[in-house]
């Protein structure tokens, strides 16, 4: 860092105010972690440096020796950890991944069923500003308005009616547990691929808390730097009949070169991921979440779907009468980092949305544990209802976030020494 501070003051400041708004606040956005300084080192070193287009053994430049070692090393790691016969480690980012597996699996102009974006899929789930959207002909399915739950006879109704090449489970924002073998039965039933998008919980199926998809689908795509608490990317696992067809869809189809600090920092993340304490920390995630969501609905805030069974929970903001985006604000300024977010059937635009999202990976990694989410859940609902521009409601939020302060000082962000 002494480098940094030297070269580039500019910079160095805002390295050390993301520090700073790490440790002051409350991290409660459910698609962040926080990575150990062993993965922040593989990620700020000399490996950034190699261009290693291709793969271990085959590659188009010289002097991979070391690189070939960090990508055998985390492609063993993954296929190990998850029970998977192949991984690819060198998407750049979960989108990259699903991008490489439309690529594998389906061709331009193909029928592809994926969950409804306001319903919790994600941009790369067919919606029309997104490549899925625009070259492939997707069908969404929603989550039932009753029970704010996939409902399986209509993901196949749709199935049967429409022939998809590809189903797609795995979203955004939703917060149950999904019956891969139920999406299996319906795939093969049409005769489709079946691609779980894990990007959001792959790391609580690295450490055991929730069933994996491995076994059900013909490829599992995900993130590396949710829950897994890996740098930010993505990673590709297969069947071993799938194996090439997916390494060429990365590369050469949508890449080029590997980022191979980033291949390398995925591998340190994984030898975290397969230790006994990383088991312990995915089950806190789940165990947290479920405690927060709990704590939040007795201060008014409805759980979608009535509760969570991962690490994000959906809130309704409905019965406060504050809207997504307001909430996100309000929190903001509290020192409580989350963001707005479309409910099933929201009557709300998207930027503005009924709900908020919270996740709780970074404050599990800080060691929170249940007592300190009904304390989480006290301070959004005082952030939330604090109308700022009402009489006492920016005292309150000042307040709150001394509060907020108080609270994560016992427990830091990447301590310090
Ligand atoms: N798939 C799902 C389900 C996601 O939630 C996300 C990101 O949040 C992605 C894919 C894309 O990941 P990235 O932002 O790394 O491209």
């Amino acid at each position: 860092f002494g480098a940094l501070r030297d070269t580039d003051p500019e910079i160095a400041d805002v390295v050390l105010g993301e520090l700073d708004r790490l440790r002051g606040g409350l991290q409660l956005i459910a698609s962040e972690n926080l990575t150990s300084p062993a993965v922040l080192a593989a990620l700020g070193s000399t490996l950034t440096n190699k261009y290693a287009e291709g793969y271990p053994g085959r590659r188009y430049y010289g002097g991979c020796q070391q690189v070939d070692r960090a990508e055998e090393i985390g492609i063993a790691r993954a296929r190990q950890l998850f029970g998977a016969d192949h991984a690819n480690l060198q998407p750049h980012s979960g989108a990259n991944a699903n991008l490489a597996a439309y690529a594998a699996l389906v061709q331009p102009g193909d029928t592809v069923l994926a969950m409804d974006l306001p319903h919790g899929g994600h941009l790369t789930h067919g919606s029309r500003v997104n490549f899925s959207g625009k070259w492939f002909s997707t069908v969404g399915y929603p989550v039932r308005q009753d029970t704010e739950l996939i409902d399986y006879d209509e993901v196949r109704d749709l199935a049967l009616a429409h022939r998809p090449k590809m189903i797609i489970c795995g979203a955004t924002a939703y917060p149950r547990l999904i019956d891969f073998a139920r999406f299996r039965e319906v795939a093969d039933e049409v005769e489709a691929y079946l691609m779980v998008d894990a990007a959001h919980f792959i790391g609580l199926v690295a450490g055991g808390a929730i069933p994996s998809p491995v076994p059900y689908a013909d490829v599992v795509s995900c993130t590396t730097h949710k829950v897994l608490r890996g740098p930010r990317g993505g990673m590709i696992l297969c069947r071993a009949s799938l194996a090439e067809r997916i390494d060429k869809a990365v590369f050469p189809f949508t890449q080029g070169g590997p980022l191979m600090h980033a291949v390398a920092a995925k591998a340190v993340a994984l030898r975290e991921a397969a230790q006994p304490e990383f088991a312990t920390y995915a089950g806190q995630v789940v165990r947290n979440c479920q405690a927060l969501a709990t704590a939040l609905a007795t201060e008014g805030m409805r759980p979608v779907s009535g509760g969570t069974d991962t690490h994000l929970a959906l809130l309704d903001l409905r019965g406060l009468d504050v809207t997504g985006r307001e909430a996100e604000r309000r929190c903001d300024a509290a020192g409580i980092t989350l963001n707005k977010n479309a409910i099933p059937y929201d009557p709300q635009k998207p930027m503005v949305a009924s709900g908020i999202r919270v996740g709780t990976p970074s404050v599990t990694t800080q060691g929170m544990t249940e007592p300190e989410m009904g304390r989480i859940a006290e301070l959004i609902s005082a952030a939330v209802r604090a109308d700022p521009a009402a009489p006492g409601g920016a005292d309150t939020l000042t307040r709150v976030a001394g509060e907020v302060s108080e609270l994560v000082r016992r427990f830091p962000a990447y301590p310090r020494g």
